[in-house]
């Protein structure tokens, strides 16, 4: 059944949903369950892998997820810019993953427009514990009040770190001080600068976001 679906692969070109049936193979696979189960895992993590987000003008501007990416794709918000070698199959389709989306209307970025979100000062420490300097995945970190709440530390970008378990048991309710914890960084907040460098750290990865990062 692989060298089945591998046959669409060399498909290339702008997403249409006749581009989509085109590239329909192998969708429907009798082949039990084993394989459909390692299907779903597959397709599972391939949803989550990072697609470029660029602007009407092509400026990059942010990085968003494969399921986000073919959500704004079928509003008919963006259009995929750079194709993934992979595809997803849906009941009766098959669509080509994006790499790189574009969205059709301009959208006025603010300087500063980043949420304060776990997820995002996961980002901004790329995941690396603030005090061990440990890197660790996103499920084994959490976020620790540099100066506890306890002790009128507020939730912000200056007092919010990316922490490992270890580290935040501890440090408990003190201030890295008293713990005899020292700060990788101070904590700043999330610049339209820092998610450039991000992008060009993640783009790193994938050749078809190059050329929009590296200019
Ligand atoms: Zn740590």
């Amino acid at each position: 059944m692989g060298a089945n679906r591998q046959k669409s692969v060399d498909f290339r070109g702008r997403y249409t949903p006749e581009a989509a049936d085109a590239a329909v193979s192998g969708a429907e696979d009798p082949a039990g369950s084993r394989s459909h189960n390692l299907l779903l895992r597959r397709r599972a993590s391939l949803m989550q892998e990072p697609v470029l987000v660029l602007n009407a003008t092509y400026e990059p501007i942010n990085v968003t997820a494969v399921r986000r990416a073919m959500v704004l794709m079928l509003k008919g918000v963006a259009q995929a810019e750079e194709l993934h070698n992979s595809e997803v199959h849906s009941a009766s389709h098959a669509h080509r993953v994006p790499s790189v989306i574009r969205l059709l209307a301009y959208r006025h970025i603010p300087q500063q427009s980043r949420a304060l979100s776990r997820k995002n000062i996961l980002l901004r420490d790329r995941n690396t514990c603030q005090f061990c300097g440990g890197v660790f995945p996103s499920s084994e970190l959490t976020l620790d009040h540099v100066v506890p709440r306890s002790r009128g530390g507020r939730s912000s970008w200056e007092n919010l770190v990316a922490c490992c378990y270890r580290c935040n048991n501890g440090k408990g309710d003190r201030t890295p001080e008293e713990a005899g914890l020292k700060l990788a960084r101070r904590p700043r907040p999330f610049t339209l600068h820092t998610s450039r460098q991000l992008m060009r750290l993640i783009g790193h990865r994938d050749e078809r976001w190059r050329k929009y990062l590296f200019y």
